[in-house]
Formats: C-alpha cells, sequence, structure tokens
C-alpha cells in the first residue's frame, strides 16, 4: 500500500470570517469583537491558542472563533490527523494512543477511534448510490465482491472501480453475492455513471448482472486463463488414456481429446477474436455432444467434463475478447483483466483488514475501506488533503 497524505495544519493567526451570528434562527448580521481567551489545545506543535469571542447585536450572546486548523474540540485537526495516518498505516486504536503518549501528544484510545470514524464518514462519494466520476466520464465499470468478518458474520463488499483509470468509485455492503443483488447493484452504479461495459471476473452472477443491465461485458482474461489451464493441466492424464471409457463411448481417440484440451488452452490463452477461433471452439464442443449427464448424485464421466467445459468457454468467448475491439467514445481502451478492482480489494479493503481480527460494526467496515480507499484515488496528484475529512 502506497500513501500519501497531507497533514491539516493549524495555522494560530488565520481565523474564518466572521459573518453573522451563528445562533440558529438570529440572523443577526452584525457581531462586535468581545474578548480574546486562551484556549488550551492538544496539537504536535502548540499548545494553546487564542478564541476570539464576538458577540451579536441583535440577540446579545456570545460564540467563539478559532484560528484554522482549531475547533471547539481540545484537539487539533494535526494531530487527529497523525492519530488517522497512524490507524491507516496498520497500527490498532490502542497502539496509536500508546505512540502518541510517547511522543508526548496523548489522546485516548476512544479519541483515535472517533477520529478515525469521523474522517471514514466525511469521504465524499465512494457510496453507491452517490458515486462519482472522479473528473471524468467514466464508461468502463468494473465490479467485484469481497468479504470481511464483522461481529461474527461475514459481509459480503461490492466494489466498483473505473475500469479505464483504475480509481476507485464505491465501496458498499451488499446484502449477498447473488444474482438478484449483483444485477441490481451494478445496474444502478452503471446509470449512475452512464457507464458503457462492466468488467467482471467469470462468476455467473455478473454474467447474469451485465445482460440485465444491458451491458456489453468484459470478463477477466487473467481469471479465464488461469481457470483454463488448471482444469486441462487435472484433465489431460485421465483423457490420455480414456480413464473411465466414456471417450470411446462417443467415438473419439484419447489422443484427439488430449489435443482438443490444448487447443482450448491455447484459443484461451491467444483470445484472438476471428471467426476461425470461435469455429474451433463450436467444432471442440459438438464432438462431445453424445456425452450423456450422469444420473443424479453420479460423477460426471471425462466426455461429458469435456461437453460441459467447451460449451462454457463457447458461451464465453465474445465476453472474453471483447477487449481487443472495445473502444470508450474517447478513445477509451481496456487491458482485458479486472486488475484494477481486484487493485481496489488488496489495497484499499484487505490490506489493512489484515491485521485485525475483524470489524465490529458494518459502519467501520466502510468508513476504514473508503478513507483508505479516497487516499489511494489522490496518489496521482499532491497528496490526500486529510483536512477536508476532519472536522
Ligand atoms: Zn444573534
Amino acid at each position: 500500500m502506497r500513501l500519501s497524505l497531507i497533514l491539516p495544519p493549524v495555522q494560530p493567526e488565520v481565523y474564518p470570517e466572521v459573518v453573522g451570528c451563528p445562533y440558529a434562527g438570529c440572523g443577526g448580521r452584525h457581531v462586535q469583537h468581545w474578548q480574546t481567551v486562551p484556549k488550551p489545545l492538544r496539537d504536535t506543535v502548540l499548545s494553546e491558542v487564542a478564541a476570539q469571542r464576538y458577540r451579536c447585536v441583535r440577540c446579545g450572546r456570545t460564540f467563539r472563533v478559532y484560528p484554522s486548523g482549531v475547533n471547539h474540540d481540545q484537539t487539533s485537526a494535526r494531530l487527529k490527523g497523525v492519530a488517522i495516518m497512524f490507524y491507516v498505516l496498520g497500527m490498532s486504536y490502542g497502539a496509536v494512543a500508546i505512540a502518541l503518549a510517547a511522543l508526548g501528544w496523548p489522546l485516548s484510545k476512544v479519541a483515535v477511534y472517533y477520529a478515525v470514524q469521523e474522517a471514514g464518514a466525511a469521504v465524499a462519494g465512494l457510496r453507491r448510490e452517490a458515486v462519482t466520476r472522479g473528473g471524468g466520464r467514466v464508461v468502463g465499470l468494473g465490479a467485484d465482491l469481497t468479504s470481511v468478518r464483522c461481529a461474527g458474520q461475514w459481509l459480503t463488499v461490492g466494489v466498483s472501480v473505473d475500469a479505464v483509470r483504475g480509481t476507485a468509485l464505491s465501496i458498499d455492503i451488499l446484502p449477498n453475492g447473488e444474482a438478484a443483488t449483483l444485477s441490481a447493484w451494478v445496474q444502478e452504479v452503471a446509470s449512475l455513471l452512464g457507464a458503457e461495459l462492466l468488467v467482471s471476473d467469470d462468476a455467473d452472477g455478473f454474467k447474469t448482472a451485465a445482460d440485465e443491465s444491458g451491458l456489453p461485458h468484459q470478463v477477466c482474461k487473467t481469471h479465464v486463463g488461469r481457470n483454463t489451464e488448471a482444469w486441462v493441466a487435472a484433465i489431460i492424464p485421465a483423457l490420455a488414456v480414456d480413464a473411465d471409457g466414456s471417450l470411446a463411448g462417443v467415438g473419439v481417440d484419447p489422443g484427439q481429446a488430449v489435443a482438443d484440451a490444448q487447443a482450448l488452452r491455447r484459443l484461451m490463452a491467444e483470445r484472438q477474436p476471428t471467426a476461425e477461433a470461435s469455429a474451433a471452439l463450436e467444432s471442440i464442443h459438438r464432438r462431445y455432444l453424445a456425452a450423456a449427464k450422469p444420473p443424479a448424485g453420479g460423477t460426471m464421466s471425462l466426455a461429458y467434463r469435456l461437453r460441459l467445459f467447451s460449451l462454457d468457454r463457447w458461451n464465453l468467448w465474445p465476453r472474453l475478447t471483447r477487449y481487443r475491439s472495445w473502444e470508450g467514445p474517447d478513445g477509451e481502451t481496456l487491458d482485458g483483466t479486472n486488475n484494477a478492482c481486484e487493485r481496489a480489494i488488496g489495497w484499499w479493503v484487505k490490506e489493512r483488514y489484515r491485521s485485525m481480527r475483524g470489524y465490529k460494526r458494518p459502519e467501520s467496515v466502510l468508513n476504514v475501506s473508503r478513507l483508505i480507499a479516497a487516499m489511494g484515488n489522490a496518489l496521482d496528484g499532491p497528496g490526500f488533503p486529510l483536512a477536508e475529512v476532519i472536522a
């Protein structure tokens, strides 16, 4: 995980402009300076700042104005920023409190917890109902699921990314990973963004989601390549000797079956979107059409497994090769993988999570993951300004 953070500055000489009485219902525009009072501060540099008291001419009540980086709280935004930074870098809430005390800036574990949670809750966007385009149009939507442990249960977390730029768009808890849920989620996010294509792994739920959303679909070439490789390597020894006699049953020579499995592996690795490749897949599949489905509870024969696998890959073919020809309205292209999503899950959702025993509240899952993802999205610029999420 790379992070680049900008701590909120404390500027003891800089005060916000006073525009009128802050009390609800008064609306007084004229205020007078009343007195300057010292305010003790927990901060990495200052131990005290000056608060300015004003009095409203209309209602007579007084109020305080604090310098930049300070509010009514005893702790400066800068020290909260350090606490958040330590937490995000991997320390527990308690460890952050210990480290800060050792540095001479004591802050309780509870205060560290609230600083982190409030910052996470203040992250703009990264919610499914309010996805933002991060400075441009999102034409390729990448989506994936992960799960985290929370209060003794597994939560399904849906992550969406801009598949072209690689930035995180949303992190949400979904009720489950079922096709209907994925479909509703993908449709909601895609329509908010005006996305024109979905990128995902080869889970069936995402195929359904793409079809029901009317979105062209790219299935991650790396996933399919890996699955195909493993499937072919595992079945070839049995095919070579027609281990269950099922190849003889459909009149296919073992040498032909091995060649077919190898051809499937080659086609999936090359992904040439040609008529020849598609025809080759079809002819492999047709060779095993006579293989019988096993009776209920029975095991699948070699020939039947080849029949199913070749059908699956043949059906998958358009989704596997779409990136070769797809181009967005501004010439955007895709690399055919769902790596941006996997990175978002690995870095922004899972890396911090690995050193924990699980979350206690679903809100914490979202607050912490969104906070880290927002920091990650800012990596290309000067850094993530923590002042934006610290009250
Ligand atoms: Zn007033």
